[in-house]
């Protein structure tokens, strides 16, 4: 059996159930605006009914692997009203998504088929507590990356990655509401028919997409970047792509990098690993730069969770990803990262050079600027 074969087929599986309850989550609470009060919000409630699915999926398959997850259950174990109803709904939640009919690969042994009672839920979200490190086997899990997204009916992913001694192995990427052939569209606006992607890479293996609504049978579409002299595509050639949130990534930065390589293109603004999803892609026009710098006065460190599964995902399509000053990403130091400070992806070492250039070159100017202030002070 091909290496991996058997944790890409459980990672499809638990990503792709997993994105049919987020998706009808959204519907019934969000869309409809049904939600009540008791209800909390529907982000969390998507959020831990996922992780308990996926959880227990893990948890059943491959019963020694520690998971890495963003979320944990105490919002759900007090005695108040608020927690009975929540525990409820995620009970019922993660139980339908458990217990649909097996297709393509699956297997019952998975711990599918089955339902499970509320503790045993409770308890596989809490699986996902582990501190992370550079040893062994371990799944990073994020059930709902790009939560703003989410609620505004956009861009959001399901992300799951195995590492091993803190090298990604096997990264799968959900993305109910991505535009199948193009992001210039609000995902709103398209029937659901066309979006909705999965993409699948494995260590040594190559990087997929497939259509989420047929993710066992659609033929994968297998991704690699076309790599382009950086010089021939300055300019014009270049699009940004960066979070929809000011407060997760420093969009005046970007604004300063841009200009240094004369880009024309507006960025490419969504949330989620969909970033990572879509420079993987390639499609033309739709963003070859995912530049996250920090906040200013923030000192946030990113999440394992956040980057495990677009990182191979961005390596096997054949591109690169490195911090601020072109260093690999570091996932060896628990469940954020330490040294790593920014993220940036591309599809080429060519372009990649380029932009830590220009990094380099805003990052001094800063620097330069904070002084003369101060001296003027
Ligand atoms: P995005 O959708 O790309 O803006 O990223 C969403 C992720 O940003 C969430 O999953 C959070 O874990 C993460 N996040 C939260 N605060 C910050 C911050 N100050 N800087 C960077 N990322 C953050
Ligand atoms: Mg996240």
């Amino acid at each position: 059996m091909t290496l991996y074969a058997l944790e890409r087929q459980v990672a499809i599986s638990a990503v792709t159930r997993a994105c049919a309850l987020t998706s009808s989550v959204f519907n019934k609470l969000v869309k409809s605006e049904t939600l009540t009060k008791e209800d909390k919000s529907p982000v969390t409630i998507a959020d831990l009914s996922a992780q308990a699915l996926i959880n227990t999926i893990l948890g059943t398959s491959f019963p020694d692997d520690p998971i890495v997850g963003e979320e944990d259950s105490s919002d759900l174990r007090g005695g108040g009203e608020a927690q009975r109803v929540m525990r409820e709904r995620i009970t019922e939640l993660a139980n339908d998504a458990l217990t649909k009919p097996l297709s393509g690969e699956e297997k019952k042994e998975w711990g599918l088929g089955d339902a499970k009672s509320t503790s045993e839920l409770l308890d596989a979200i809490d699986r996902g507590n582990h501190a992370g490190g550079n040893k062994g086997r371990m799944w990073a899990v994020d059930p709902i990356d790009g939560t703003k997204g989410f609620l505004r009916g956009e861009q959001y992913a399901v992300c799951l990655a195995l590492l091993v001694n803190a090298r990604v192995e096997v990264g799968v990427i959900g993305c109910p509401n991505l535009p199948l052939t193009s992001t210039a569209l609000p995902s709103s606006a398209l029937p659901p028919t066309e979006r909705g992607a999965i993409f699948v890479a494995v260590r040594g293996q190559g990087a997929e997409s497939r259509h989420l609504s047929n993710a066992w049978t659609s033929p994968g579409t297998q991704l690699r970047l076309f790599s382009p002299s950086g010089a021939g595509i300055l300019g014009s050639g270049l699009r940004f792509l960066e979070s929809v949130d000011s407060g997760h990534s420093a969009h005046d930065f970007n604004e300063r990098v841009a200009k240094l390589l004369g880009v024309t293109n507006l960025p490419n603004r969504m949330d989620s690993q969909a970033k990572y999803c879509v420079l993987a892609r390639g499609l033309e026009g739709e963003g070859n730069v995912y530049l996250r710098m920090p906040v200013k006065g923030k000192n946030y460190k990113e999440k394992i969770w956040d980057h495990a599964s677009g990182n191979l995902l961005i390596h096997e399509a054949g591109g690169i990803v490195s911090d601020s000053y072109g260093r690999p990403l570091s996932f060896s130091d628990g469940r954020t990262f330490k040294e790593t400070t920014g993220v940036v992806a591309t599809g080429s070492k060519g372009i990649h050079e380029i932009v830590i250039q220009a990094i380099q070159k805003v990052i001094e100017l800063e620097e330069a600027e904070a002084k003369d202030v101060t001296e003027k002070l």
